[in-house]
């Protein structure tokens, strides 16, 4: 089991991870930049897997949590 300060970097390393991969689901017009079809279901998963990071970051008692970082909203 990971202390907090463990889950911390792990938390934000997955944040980091998923907004590489969100980059590729952002731009979003007609169809998401992945080319699926609107709404992209991976990049909604995508960001409820960074939302439920970003919380449990914040519920660490972590001063320099990413957690106010701008959060994606699709
Ligand atoms: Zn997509």
């Amino acid at each position: 089991m990971l202390d907090e300060v463990g889950f911390a970097a792990y938390a934000r390393e997955q944040i980091r991870a998923t907004d590489v991969i969100l980059a590729k689901h952002l731009d979003q017009t007609t169809v998401c930049s992945c080319g699926r079809t609107l709404p992209c279901s991976q990049a909604q998963s995508l960001v409820r897997r960074r939302l439920h990071f970003v919380d449990q970051l914040a519920r660490l008692d972590a001063p320099s949590t990413v957690g106010r970082a701008s959060v994606v909203t699709m």
